[in-house]
């Protein structure tokens, strides 16, 4: 029996599937839309001071529910692994958790209170396997991440306050393949005004500017620069992108309006500045103003920044070699289509970090479930990468 394979058995006998399963339905049992994480947040810690942990409760900006942090150490120096996991879910009537034919359903079930509990478990397991030999697990839970209620704030905070590792496992329900290139995310509302009072279209003033035809000169506009746009592609994440996604103006048909405004996405791929594309976006924008004697507000909301993982990069060497040990081959590489909170890592510290979860489905609905077997699968698959990842020193 090779060292792996031994260790494989020592830590998949640790998995506790009830221990797990209970966990989850603690989680999933305390209502926490966006912004509303403190009871579920206080749940947790105290679930990880009853295995004896030892437990932080940074504010990170966040008053109403401080994070939760757990630091465990192998003894000899070695690399830091981070897990974490958000406790937030959307705004959508609370669903209690429930168990049937091996699936997990409620509140966060998917998204994702079931993939916090199986960090949790790999880190009862590492502590009481004593497998971890080297190196340390940095375990972080917080709020407001989901939008638009929530942008990545407390996140945010808590990586500008230090409470990072080398490398982030976040256990958001992904299994089909490994992502390593997504396109960061903005969202922007433009409303364009004229001067005067609303009035009958036949007594309005001559050279009085048209909104409408201005909304629609805008749409033109952002149109070319999407074709623009359309010629920055990559192979994984796909191609950079400006999208309208609805336009609103006028009140009844022969009033002329003061009023017209759009709404829609700004996505730009790795190694291209956010900045740049907001004060871009806002030029094309202050420039039809000024052609038109408008006033045209942006409203730019960013969402998060573009993500990138190296394929050499140790924790995907640690993460694959320890996939591959429990099926038979590596997860296959691939994008990242939606923006998660390894954007964040990526984008404010260059921190690599890989989103994988358990088969799950139903986020963002009243339905949401996971695959409870997975469930135990990913939780001995977290345990195994951080003794393979931490125990190389840095
Ligand atoms: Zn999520």
């Amino acid at each position: 029996m090779n060292t792996d394979s031994e260790l494989v058995e020592r830590l998949r006998r640790a998995v506790q599937r009830e221990r797990l399963l209970d966990t989850a339905q603690q989680l999933i049992a305390v209502p926490s839309r966006t912004g509303e994480g403190g009871a579920v947040a206080d749940r947790l810690a105290e679930l990880l001071r009853g295995d004896g942990f030892t437990v932080e409760r940074p504010v990170a900006g966040h008053i109403n529910a401080p994070a939760v942090v757990v630091r465990f150490a192998g003894g000899k120096p070695g690399r830091t692994l981070q897990f974490d996991g958000h406790l937030d879910t959307v705004f959508l009537p609370f669903a209690p958790p429930a168990v049937a034919d091996g699936q997990l359903t409620g509140s966060g079930a998917a998204d994702m209170k079931s993939g916090v509990a199986a960090a949790v478990e790999a880190l009862r397991v590492l502590r009481e396997t004593g497998a971890l030999t080297a190196g340390s697990i940095l375990f972080t839970a917080h709020d407001l991440h989901e939008a638009p209620w929530g942008l990545g704030q407390q996140l945010n905070a808590l990586i500008a306050e230090g409470y990072v590792g080398d490398a982030v496992l976040l256990p958001e329900s992904m299994y089909e393949h490994l992502p390593l290139e997504g396109r960061g995310n903005a969202t922007w509302k433009a409303t364009i005004r004229r001067q005067g009072e609303p009035v009958h279209e036949v007594m309005r003033p001559a050279n009085e500017p048209n909104v409408l035809a201005i909304g629609a000169e805008l749409i033109a506009r952002l149109i070319d620069l999407d074709r623009d746009l359309s010629k920055q592609i990559d192979p994984l994440a796909g191609r950079a992108s400006v999208f309208i996604g609805q336009i609103h103006g006028g009140e009844i048909y022969n009033q002329y309006p003061q009023e017209c405004w759009l709404e829609g996405t700004r996505r730009w791929l790795p190694g291209t500045s956010p900045a740049e594309v907001e004060s871009a976006f806002r030029a094309l924008v202050s420039e039809l103003a000024d052609a038109t004697r408008t006033t045209i507000e942006v409203e730019w909301t960013f969402i998060r920044d573009a993500f990138h993982l190296e394929p050499n990069d140790p924790l995907v060497q640690a993460f694959q070699r320890a996939y591959t040990t429990l099926g038979e081959k590596p997860l296959p590489l691939g994008p990242k289509p939606f923006v998660d909170d390894g954007n964040s890592f990526y984008g404010i510290k260059k921190i690599p970090a890989i989103t994988h979860g358990p088969r799950a489905g139903g986020q963002h609905t009243l339905n949401e479930w996971v695959d409870i077997d997975d469930l135990v699968r990913v939780a001995h698959l977290y345990a195994l990468t951080a003794v393979l990842y931490c125990g190389e020193s840095p």
